[in-house]
């Protein structure tokens, strides 16, 4: 026998019966992006690798750890990409889009790759939904884009969410909070991690960001970025809280919240579940404003703010809730007679394209056994075609969660199984 070949570890197959709350949340994304304007982007998965050194950064994990690098039979070293940033801002710029319109608004949504260590809703290839506005700097824009969030968080029906706000400065005002940050963490030095420790010759920000309680403590008790920033940028932070506060957004200012990539200016934002099922991968998405990067790549100088979520996280929670995503078939059409099956195949096919989602066993069998089907297969409505119905055209509709048949004539089926004033099978409510 061959040897049986496994998918890659930590990338997940979604199967149907698991696929439909991806769907939920997928649909729910794409009418809440529409609803504020935001219009969908594809990049490819794989890009220049420079992409994300030069915008990423390459002391970061994701860049540093995380990446999935190759070389191609041309010899370029390109990468899968570990987000969806990077690849947007790329396109903006090959594209001139700005030379088009002064402000866009972009959302996508796709498949990242990382070589992480797995656990509970952390995997090596997952899923984000991502949102950039180009061109606007206004405190404004911030606050719009994490009401995008909110609502959308609000639709999945997903309430247990805070969102953490922060501000990182600038070029102007955060030199003087790093040296300060560095100073503070090289005499606490003996207490972090190792990890830490080649942090803080490296990237001293990241040290903040570390999962390690020890580490947090030292970094809470450490230089607070706040107390750091320059006028304009307080300003930025200061109107942000008040528009938050006119869109009845309610938020915590958390100091030491940085977010593991390095083009963040200002703004920066996470939203935190505080369900246990997502141990400590409790952030389900966070973003912040980078009004340097597009310069830093080569183009125009258009300020930025994004943010993603990762869709395996919100996934999870969403089946913690215990709801159900599948929709269940309206008919399920059992057939009498082995002379029947041909017109249950065609009456079947004529309800779908009246609008049904009709279920019928091509295998035929007997009708015990095509009736335990129907029952397995949730149907609300049983309609059992025999010779009898064929003749009279008339047929019976049986209620599969009980009470009494309903007469039904058969050209008009679709439209007695609609008159029936069950609600329908649950459908994203958005
Ligand atoms: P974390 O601190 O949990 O590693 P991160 O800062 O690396 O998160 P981001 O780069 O900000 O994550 O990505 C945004 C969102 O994408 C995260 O909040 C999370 O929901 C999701 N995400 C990131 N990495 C993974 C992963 N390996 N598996 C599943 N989801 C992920
Ligand atoms: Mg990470």
């Amino acid at each position: 026998m061959s040897q049986k070949i496994n998918g890659v570890k930590g990338m997940n197959d979604l199967l149907p019966g698991e696929i439909e709350v991806w769907q939920f949340v997928e649909s729910t994304a794409r009418t809440l992006f529409g609803r504020f304007g935001y219009g969908e982007v594809r990049t490819p998965v794989v890009e220049d690798t420079a992409l994300f050194v030069r915008s990423v950064g390459e002391e970061t994990d994701i860049v540093g750890k995380e990446m999935y690098t190759f070389e191609d039979k041309g010899g370029r070293s390109l990468s899968l990409r570990p987000e969806g940033t990077a690849p947007a801002a790329r396109a903006y710029i090959e594209h001139s889009v700005n030379n088009q319109e002064p402000v866009s608004r972009w959302f996508y949504m796709g498949p990242m790759f990382r070589y992480e260590r797995m656990k509970t809703g952390r995997y090596r290839q997952f899923s984000q939904i991502g949102a950039e506005a180009y061109g606007a700097k206004e405190p404004a824009q911030d606050a719009e884009l994490m009401d995008v969030v909110v609502q959308f968080l609000e639709a999945l029906g997903l309430t247990d969410v805070t969102l953490n706000i922060n501000s990182l400065g600038d070029d102007n005002c955060r030199p003087a909070y790093h040296a300060k940050l560095v100073e503070y963490l090289n005499a606490h030095r003996e207490e972090l991690c190792a990890d830490c420790q080649q942090r803080l010759e490296r990237n001293p920000l990241r040290v903040l960001d570390c999962k390690n309680e020890k580490c947090q403590a030292v970094a809470g008790a450490g230089p607070n970025v706040l107390e750091f920033l320059c006028e304009p940028c307080r300003a930025h932070f200061t109107d942000l809280q008040r528009k938050l506060g006119v869109l009845g957004i309610r938020y915590v200012v958390n100091h030491r919240l940085v977010r593991g990539l390095d083009y963040y200016t200002r703004t920066v934002f996470e939203f935190i579940a505080s369900h246990p099922a997502l141990g400590t991968a409790s952030t389900v998405g966070g973003g912040g404003r980078y009004d340097k990067m597009m310069k830093g790549l080569g183009g125009p100088d258009v300020p930025a703010v994004g943010f993603a979520m990762g869709l395996d996280r919100l996934v999870l929670l969403l089946k913690e809730g215990g709801k159900t995503f599948t929709q269940r078939p309206d008919l399920f059409i059992a057939v009498a007679d082995e002379g029947s099956q041909d017109q249950g195949l065609a009456l079947a096919s004529r309800l779908r394209r009246e609008g049904l989602k009709v279920d019928f066993d091509t295998r035929g069998g007997s009708l015990k056994s095509q009736m335990k089907r129907a029952d397995k297969s949730g149907a609300r409505f049983t309609l059992v075609l025999g010779e009898q119905e064929r003749q009279s055209g008339q047929a019976k509709l049986k209620p599969m969660a009980g009470g009494e048949p309903i007469p039904v004539a058969l050209d008009a089926v679709a439209a007695t199984v609609r008159a029936q004033p069950e609600a329908p099978a649950p459908v994203p409510a958005v």
